[in-house]
């Protein structure tokens, strides 16, 4: 059985991959955004790496960006040729979240990785170098078996995820890298279990609810106008006229509501005894695609409209961020049929397809109008002091990046 022999020679390189693995997340790749030096140096470190795997090509398509000392982000792509049915590509990214509050990491440092009860600390363990790792060595596997790919497999590890890709995914994009008949899988998602494939996601609307009153003194309300109290009845009616407006349940998302959520609120005044002039909230949703958001940032609006007029107060809606969903990628495509053959034959579950509320960067893909999935086994460390990944999840998700590029 091939992909037995596969499978254990997977099962031979696990000190392999824990160490490669390690040897990433010692190099810090975290954006100009975030006081990081890009990814250059990590890409260095990977290159050196992939050229002992024995792909085929090895390119480079770096975006130029003159915050970063090598005034690059780095973008790499490695191809392995297959027997000749199109292209199966797996897109990890390289750049990594600073480490938070660093007295948080109280297993080992963020960027000296260490092994612990099967776990493989350090950031960007999870987030997103096991996926990383898991491809490279599943071609690796194949490569010293001498076993050519079905298709031909293209590994991208790209930059700015964490960001927004601009310089990443977006770039490549631009770059007309993809093809509409390409099959992409994007592991930088997913549940404990590894059975749990996205397709599709919400609409996602931020905005900044903005109050004006009269500060004065708080021994002398009638003095001032209370923009605090006014601001905080609005985002409290606000999210209970949405919730009630845009009620409907999708059982394909989890969670299957749209979300309306009132989140970060800016200091207002210094000292308890002033009565706040200004006031300011903001509000993250997650919409389920039937709605237009067009329409709920009109409701937001014509509310604020009869608050100004019954208060008195100037209620400014300004939105932050606004992003429509992509056509979700069908639940029978191509790329979601593989995925769940190969995720039975490796884990011997039954896999799930669905929605998620989050943006995942497969929505560029979308997009571009070509089908993308999301999928990994994962503990949902990212972006948490003590991250870590599973060795167990590296190996298992490594054999399910085998299993499809053979079927
Ligand atoms: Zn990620």
């Amino acid at each position: 059985m091939q992909s037995q022999d596969i499978f254990s020679e997977i099962n031979k390189q696990k000190d392999a991959m824990a160490r490669t693995l390690k040897d990433l997340i010692r190099i810090p790749a975290i954006a100009p955004e975030n006081g990081g030096e890009g990814e250059s140096r990590k890409a260095e470190k990977l290159m050196q790496t992939l050229k002992t795997i024995g792909f085929d090509n090895i390119e480079r398509f770096d975006a130029e960006d003159e915050r970063v000392p090598s005034e690059v982000r780095p973008n790499i792509v490695a191809s392995c040729r297959g027997k000749g049915r199109g292209r199966l590509w797996i897109v990890t990214h390289l750049d990594v979240v600073p480490p938070g509050e660093e007295s948080l990491w109280t297993i080992t440092k963020p960027f000296e990785p260490k092994i612990k009860n099967g776990r493989i600390y350090g950031r960007g363990s999870e987030d997103n170098g096991q996926s990383m790792i898991a491809s490279i060595f599943a071609i690796k596997a194949l490569r010293s078996l001498g076993i050519k790919p079905e298709r031909t497999m293209m590994l991208a590890f790209v930059a700015d995820e964490e960001q927004g890709s601009t310089y990443g995914i977006q770039h490549l994009v631009k770059q007309k890298l993809f093809k509409k008949n390409d099959l992409i899988v994007v592991p930088d998602s997913g549940n404990e279990d590894g059975s749990f494939i996205e397709v599709a996601e919400k609409s996602g609307l931020w905005f900044k609810i903005r109050t004006i009153g009269k500060q004065t003194h708080a021994s002398r309300p009638g003095t001032g106008l209370n923009a605090h109290r006014v601001g905080m009845d609005f985002a409290s009616e606000l999210d209970k006229v949405l919730h009630e407006k845009y009620s409907s349940k999708d059982q394909f998302f989890d969670p299957p509501e749209s979300t309306f959520e009132p989140t970060k609120k800016e200091k207002n005044v210094d000292a308890v005894n002033i009565i706040p002039g200004e006031d300011i909230v903001h509000f993250d949703c997650r919409i389920l695609p039937t709605y237009n958001l067009d329409d709920i940032l009109e409701t937001a609006h014509g509310l604020a409209e009869e608050y100004n007029r019954k208060t008195g107060a100037k209620i400014e809606i300004t939105t932050l961020h606004k992003s429509v969903a992509p056509k979700p990628t069908e639940a029978d495509s191509e790329t979601v049929t593989m995925l769940k053959r190969a995720i039975k034959q490796v884990r011997e579950i039954e896999p799930r397809v669905g929605g998620i509320g989050g943006g995942t960067c497969a929505a560029f893909f979308r997009r571009a109008d070509i089908p993308a999935v999301v999928w990994s086994t994962i503990d949902e460390m990212a972006h948490q002091p003590n991250e870590y990944a599973k060795m167990g999840n590296l190996v298992k998700d490594a054999k399910v990046f085998a299993s499809m590029a053979i079927s």
